[in-house]
């Protein structure tokens, strides 16, 4: 079999019209900001680090900051992204 070049993907995204497309655009754009209304529930809430979209679980919303453990960066509620 033939090695496919380097570029490969990037030249079938090119021709697909998708090359300035980010892979992540779409679950990011699908993410929002959690707000005052929102709650974790019984089971929890999965959340995501606004800094690299790590997902992490809460069991509620009372507290103002908090550290993500992936990036160890430490953001706001309010920043943190819910779906
Ligand atoms: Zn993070």
């Amino acid at each position: 079999m033939k090695e496919l070049p380097k570029d490969f993907f990037e030249w079938v995204l090119d021709i697909m019209g998708f090359y300035n497309v980010k892979i992540d655009d779409d679950f990011v754009k699908g993410l929002k900001n959690v707000n005052r209304y929102t709650r974790a529930g019984k089971s929890g809430k999965v959340i995501y680090c606004p800094n690299c979209n790590a997902p992490e679980i809460v069991y509620n919303f009372s507290w103002a900051l908090a550290t993500c453990p992936s990036c160890d960066t430490t953001s706001y509620k309010h920043e943190w992204l819910i779906k």
